[in-house]
């Protein structure tokens, strides 16, 4: 048992804040840098009554600023202001619609998509130029610009007016824009793949395993939905191959319950279509009606389960010296083993919403992120920030300063959520506010019904599980370098 008088006596003036649960027959500390630390039984004692006086675990825990110095405070905020170092710019990832319209009828968005024949849901040449004007008062310096949809190709004329017309507006600001496009890829050609490597467009789509399972999931009734995305998968990678670009096209897999006894299956996919990683991203309450739960959703333990085995089986063939990766893990270890937050995704406190990441829908209203745009498809304005208009700077300055950004702000900010703040874990986790709406009707997450969290916290401890073992260490680490030279699309497209 823990003696917890010898916590009670804790030399503040030695030993600074942390976090920390038993792990096994250890114990893992964290601190507010995401430094972390397995200590034995004995050393966790040692350490909190300060007998923990020199050795190897003295240095280490010395290092990594669990323990006080001289320089420990210029130190410590240094280190505190590098990992929170997002904070000081507003939006970067600037998500436009450039349609409702889509070919797909999928399986987990079929309710909220516009047909084909809706023309009046495209975004028109006045709305788009209003958008791009309104995403260049961002104090920011470097932009990204991500078209979705629910098939952004619907509207090319739109992505090619934008694309030009931003470009134009960073050269004159002096700032730097990058491109990403989210497409299904049935209404790729030859002259868009042209244009999208021209512009410098990154390109992100959707694979669900195989034939069988991919075209149930993403229902097509043109053509063959499946052949058509591996097709132009292979046909943009061997483009960017032959004019010797590092890039290769995303593909984000949403697992299904079909899913879950496939993983190898899927990975061997996915490998075999020479993509660098895999996302498994499971599915999110606001993406379907409760109704399809009942044919595409699990439980946690399901869903863990499946992760785990992914993550074994993925380990096994990096140890194969298949370079190969998964983006959820990438993540937390580039939290947990570098000394900057990657800022990736929407996983940081506060989460990226309206202050990072904002969605503008295809008629001009401006929301939180592609989540609070998704909601409003199905009624709910709760998460729209401001609209478009002429002034695009009083817009900027209205959406920015919105009731929504400040809610949002507030609610994903982990340092006042109590059970989160207390978690050895708050490094490295995140809230969502939408995700806590839809499943509680209240932004501010409660901490013991997020079945969110608890998906994060398994996933935590299996990968802090592996990083005991010296050679799945290594594999991890091999991850973060390559997140840190990839780039970034955000987590919120449905495709
Ligand atoms: S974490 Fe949730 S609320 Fe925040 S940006 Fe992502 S989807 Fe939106």
């Amino acid at each position: 048992m823990l003696d917890l008088q010898n916590i009670k006596t804790l030399k503040s003036d030695k030993i600074w804040f942390f976090r920390f649960k038993k792990f096994g027959e250890d114990y893992l500390i964290t601190n507010d840098i995401a430094k972390y630390s397995f200590l034995t039984k004995g050393e966790f004692n040692d350490f909190i009554a300060w007998k923990l006086e020199s050795g190897e675990k003295y240095d280490e825990l010395l290092e990594k600023k669990f323990i006080k110095n001289n320089e420990y405070e210029w130190d410590m905020a240094l280190a505190f202001a590098k990992k929170n170092q997002f904070l000081a710019y507003w939006p970067s990832l600037h998500i436009i619609v450039t349609s409702l319209r889509c070919n797909h009828k999928c399986q987990y968005c079929h309710a909220a998509v516009a047909p084909m024949t809706a023309r009046d849901m495209d975004m028109t040449t006045d709305t788009a130029k209003k958008v791009v004007d309104t995403i260049f008062y961002t104090s920011n310096p470097n932009l990204t610009i991500e078209f979705q949809g629910w098939e952004s190709l619907v509207n090319w004329d739109i992505v090619k007016y934008i694309t030009e017309y931003a470009e134009i507006k960073a050269s004159h600001l002096a700032k730097n824009v990058t491109f990403a496009l989210v497409t299904n890829l049935t209404l790729m050609d030859e002259e868009k793949l042209k244009y999208l490597i021209e512009h410098n467009i990154y390109i992100s789509t959707s694979l669900d395993w195989d034939e069988e399972t991919h075209n149930f999931n993403r229902t097509f009734k043109e053509w063959n939905s499946f052949e058509k995305v591996t097709y132009w998968i292979k046909r943009i990678n061997q483009e960017y191959e032959k004019r010797w670009l590092s890039q290769k096209v995303w593909a984000l897999l949403t697992v299904t319950k079909k899913a879950l006894p496939k993983y190898k299956e899927i990975i061997d996919t996915y490998v075999n279509l020479g993509l660098h990683g895999i996302f498994l991203r499971p599915l999110n309450p606001y993406w379907f009606a409760a109704a399809d739960l009942k044919n595409l959703g699990y439980s946690s333990e399901e869903f863990v389960d499946f992760y785990k085995k992914s993550m074994d089986y993925i380990l096994e063939l990096n140890k194969k010296w298949i370079n190969f990766s998964e983006m959820l893990s990438s993540i937390y270890l580039s939290k947990i083993l570098t000394d900057k937050d990657p800022n990736y995704l929407d996983e940081r406190s506060p989460c990226w919403a309206c202050i990072w990441q904002v969605a503008y829908n295809y008629d001009g209203k401006i929301y939180s992120c592609d989540e609070g745009r998704m909601l409003a498809r199905m009624g709910d304005y709760n998460f729209q920030m401001w609209e478009v208009g002429e002034n695009a700077e009083d817009v900027y300055k209205n959406m920015i300063n919105s009731d929504t950004t400040k809610t949002m702000v507030q609610a994903s900010t982990l340092d006042w959520l109590p059970g989160y703040n207390d978690s050895v874990y708050k490094p490295y986790i995140w809230v969502c506010p939408i995700h806590s709406y839809k499943t509680t009707w209240n932004v501010i997450p409660n901490y013991s019904k997020d079945y969110k969290r608890l998906l994060d916290y398994a996933i935590l401890d299996y990968i802090f599980e592996k990083l005991k073992n010296e050679e799945d260490k290594a594999v991890f680490k091999s991850w973060v370098l390559w997140i840190k030279n990839d780039f970034v699309v955000s987590q919120c497209e449905l495709i």
